[in-house]
């Protein structure tokens, strides 16, 4: 497809800033998780749920095809995939049957990974289904739920297996000097956090609009207001997509553009069209201040300091969706800790 064939992009001039075609598309295979990271996006936890259909990775990755062609990337994540591996192999097989070609990218924080004789046989496994790179996130935030041999050993085993190039760690620096996470002091967990933050700052959504985004908040409301959303929505490259099939712009987890169990991919983008929402219009000319008002007169209480434009706006639909105000954009719930 091209430009012209969203609404929304038909009617600009040649200079306005065009919908940007999605190319990307990420498969949140569940909400579930061995770990409960504190800067999760998707506040996953052992306690989430969900699990995609086969038929909800292949609708979005064919849609996303219809969309992008041959430069549609898809990545499988969760929560942690591996939790549900026969899922994985399966919707992999699908892709494959369907012949979609190659999955970009399968994600997981290696907690699984005990066994080698298990490790081998599900890396040969992805490899032999088309999966070309392997990220293993390894992180302070994750050095709290999952130790750091099972990380280690996964890095090494997966670079012997699928070579070096298609092996990511999210960060290498903390495979090598790991962060003491587990048995310290609450003071020193925040330290430690904030220590984190600042080496790679984080967006502040999902669980990461919590205690973090509350530590790094520096910001006035005044300081916010008129950061509008037009670009974050209008660039996003991609969407990332939960067990349910709700649709999310880029990472702005929680915020549903539609359903690809009803409507794909290729037509989504198509009808997108920021105007159409109340919810998206607001964020997109005013930013979340522009939720404000509508929030206060519900009982928002405004904080005095907020880490930044998606602080505020994570904060408030968190509040929104406690009052089951705009029910079918703000959601799903499992995405949001309340
Ligand atoms: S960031 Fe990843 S590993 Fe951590 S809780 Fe979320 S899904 Fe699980
Ligand atoms: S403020 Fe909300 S809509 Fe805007 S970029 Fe952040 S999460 Fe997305």
């Amino acid at each position: 497809m091209n430009l012209n064939d969203n609404v929304y992009n038909s009617g600009l001039s040649r200079e306005d800033a065009k919908f940007k075609l999605w190319r990307k598309t990420g498969l949140l295979l569940t909400y579930k998780c061995n770990a409960a990271c504190e800067f999760c996006y998707y506040c996953c936890t052992p306690a989430k749920g969900g699990l995609m259909p086969v038929e909800t990775a292949v609708k979005a990755y064919k849609s996303l095809k219809n969309l992008a062609g041959d430069t549609a990337k898809v990545h499988l994540t969760g929560g942690e995939p591996f939790l549900y591996y026969e899922r994985l192999v399966e919707i992999l097989k699908a892709f494959q049957d369907e012949g979609l070609g190659e999955v970009d990218l399968v994600e997981t924080n290696g907690g699984w990974a005990n066994d080698e004789e298990v490790i081998v046989e599900r890396l040969k496994r992805l490899d032999e289904l088309g999966v070309r790179r392997f990220k293993i996130s390894c992180d302070p935030f994750h050095q709290e739920y999952v130790g750091i041999e099972a990380a280690r050993r996964l890095v090494k085993m997966a670079k012997e297996i699928l070579g070096d190039k298609r092996v990511l760690v999210r960060w290498e620096k903390y495979l090598e000097n790991p962060v003491e996470m587990k048995n310290i002091s609450g003071e020193q967990l925040k330290q430690n956090y904030k220590q984190a933050i600042d080496d790679y700052p984080a967006r502040f959504t999902g669980r990461a609009a919590g205690k973090l985004a509350d530590m790094a908040a520096d910001k006035s409301i005044d300081y916010i207001r008129g950061q509008k959303c037009c670009r974050d929505l209008l660039g996003a490259k991609g969407v990332h997509i939960d067990p349910y099939g709700n649709v999310f712009s880029g990472t702005c987890s929680g915020i549903v553009l539609g359903n690809v169990n009803e409507t794909g991919l290729d037509e989504m983008w198509k009808e997108f069209q920021p105007g159409r929402n109340v919810f998206i219009k607001a964020l997109f000319e005013s930013g979340p201040a522009g939720l404000l008002d509508e929030a206060v007169e519900l009982g928002y209480e405004v904080k005095e300091r907020y880490a930044g434009k998606c602080h505020l706006c994570s904060d408030i639909r968190a509040f929104l969706l406690g009052k089951k105000i705009y029910p079918k954009t703000v959601g799903h719930s499992e995405c949001y800790d309340l």
